[in-house]
C-alpha cells in the first residue's frame, strides 16, 4: 500500500510523442501498478538512465500481460518497435549477423514500455565497438537464505581487491537479491581477455575464502555462499541497467549507490518506481555525480 501511494504521485514530464495504450492495465498485481505508471516512471528517469543505456546493445524483458504472466527475454529485433528504437547488426558466433536494438532517446525507452517491456539489460560494450568492454561487472548472487549483510561484506571485499590492483569500482543494488560491483573501463581490451580476467579474479577470491564465495557454476556448490557470477563479462552477456525496473514484486529498481550508502542500505530492492523523483534528485547530488566514471584499463593479474 505504501508503494501504491508513492507510485500514484509520480508525474511524468510532458512532451513525449509516444502513445501508451492501455494505461490502466495492471502490470504489478501485488501493488496495482499500471502500465501508465511504469511509463511515467521511465519518462521521469530517462535523463539519468540514458547516459548508461544509450548506444549499448540492449536486451529487453517483456511481459505484455504483466509480471505475473508470461515474460520473455528479447535480444533481437528487425524493426517491430518502429523508428524510435534503433538497430545495430552484430555478428553471432556462427558468422551471421543479427539485428540488435539500442535506445538513445526517452521516446525509445517509452516505445519499449508501450511494447510491454519492464526490464532493460545492456551489453558491457558500446555499439561503436562491441568487441571492446567499457566495464567489468561482478554480479554477486547470494544463495537462498543468506542475508544482505553477507552481500554487503562481499561487495566491500570486491571493492578492496579491485582497488588493490588499481581499479576503482561503483556499487549498484539490482532491485533483486544482490549487488553489482562495476569497474568502468576505457574500451581497449576485447572480450576474451576481459572474461579471462574476471574468471581468474573470481577464482582467486573463491579460493582464498571458500567458506563465503564460489565461482563454480553447479548450483549445489553455491550452498550458503555468494556466487561470483563472472559470466556477465563475456561477449553478448548483459546486466540490468541503472534505474531499470525489475519484473519483481512491487516494481523495484536497480539503483547506483555510493560506497558510503552501501554501509547502511537495508536491502537490494530498497528503491521502487515510486521513488522516481528522489532518484533524479540523488543522481544530481555531489556524492553520485561521478558514479560509474573512471579512466582506467584492465591491469595485469
Ligand atoms: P539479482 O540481484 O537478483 O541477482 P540480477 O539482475 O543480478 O539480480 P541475475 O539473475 O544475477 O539477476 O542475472 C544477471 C544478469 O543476467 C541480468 O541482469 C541479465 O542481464 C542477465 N540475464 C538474466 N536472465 C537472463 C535470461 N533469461 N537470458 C539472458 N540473460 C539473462
Ligand atoms: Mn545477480
Ligand atoms: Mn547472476
Amino acid at each position: 500500500l505504501e508503494v501504491e501511494r508513492a507510485v500514484a504521485q509520480v508525474e511524468a514530464p510532458a512532451g513525449s510523442k509516444v502513445k501508451i495504450s492501455n494505461r490502466d492495465r495492471i502490470i504489478f498485481p501485488e501493488s496495482n501498478i499500471t502500465k501508465g505508471q511504469l511509463a511515467d516512471y521511465y519518462a521521469t528517469v530517462a535523463a539519468i538512465m540514458l547516459p548508461w543505456v544509450g548506444s549499448r546493445p540492449m536486451s529487453l524483458v517483456r511481459c505484455p500481460q504483466g509480471r505475473g504472466k508470461k515474460c520473455f527475454f528479447q535480444k533481437h529485433d528487425a524493426g517491430s518497435f518502429g523508428d524510435t528504437v534503433r538497430h545495430v547488426g552484430i555478428m553471432e558466433k556462427d558468422g551471421h549477423e543479427e539485428p540488435y536494438l539500442f535506445i538513445d532517446t526517452a521516446d525509445g525507452l517509452l516505445t519499449c514500455v508501450q511494447m510491454g517491456t519492464i526490464e532493460f539489460h545492456g551489453w558491457g560494450s558500446r555499439i561503436e565497438d562491441v568487441e571492446k568492454a567499457d566495464r567489468l561487472v561482478f554480479d554477486l548472487d547470494p544463495d537462498e537464505g543468506l542475508d544482505f549483510e553477507a552481500v554487503r561484506k562481499a561487495a566491500f571485499h570486491f571493492r578492496d581487491i579491485l582497488k588493490s590492483i588499481g581499479l576503482e569500482t561503483f556499487p549498484m543494488v539490482t532491485g533483486g537479491k544482490g549487488v553489482h560491483v562495476i569497474a568502468p573501463l576505457v574500451p581497449k581490451a576485447e572480450w576474451p581477455e576481459v572474461k579471462d580476467f574476471a574468471h581468474r579474479l573470481a577464482l582467486a577470491v573463491a579460493q582464498s575464502d571458500p567458506e563465503n564465495f564460489t565461482a563454480a557454476l553447479p548450483k549445489i556448490q553455491r550452498k550458503g555462499r555468494i556466487f561470483v557470477d563472472y559470466l556477465r563479462n563475456q561477449r553478448g552477456a548483459t546486466a540490468v541497467m541503472p534505474y531499470g525496473v525489475r519484473a519483481r514484486e512491487n516494481a523495484p529498481v536497480a539503483v547506483p549507490i555510493t560506497w558510503k550508502e552501501m554501509e547502511s542500505i537495508d536491502a537490494p530492492n530498497h528503491f521502487h518506481i515510486g521513488d522516481a523523483a528522489e532518484l533524479v534528485r540523488r543522481a544530481g547530488s555531489k556524492a553520485l555525480s561521478g558514479w560509474g566514471r573512471a579512466d582506467q584499463v584492465l591491469p595485469d593479474l
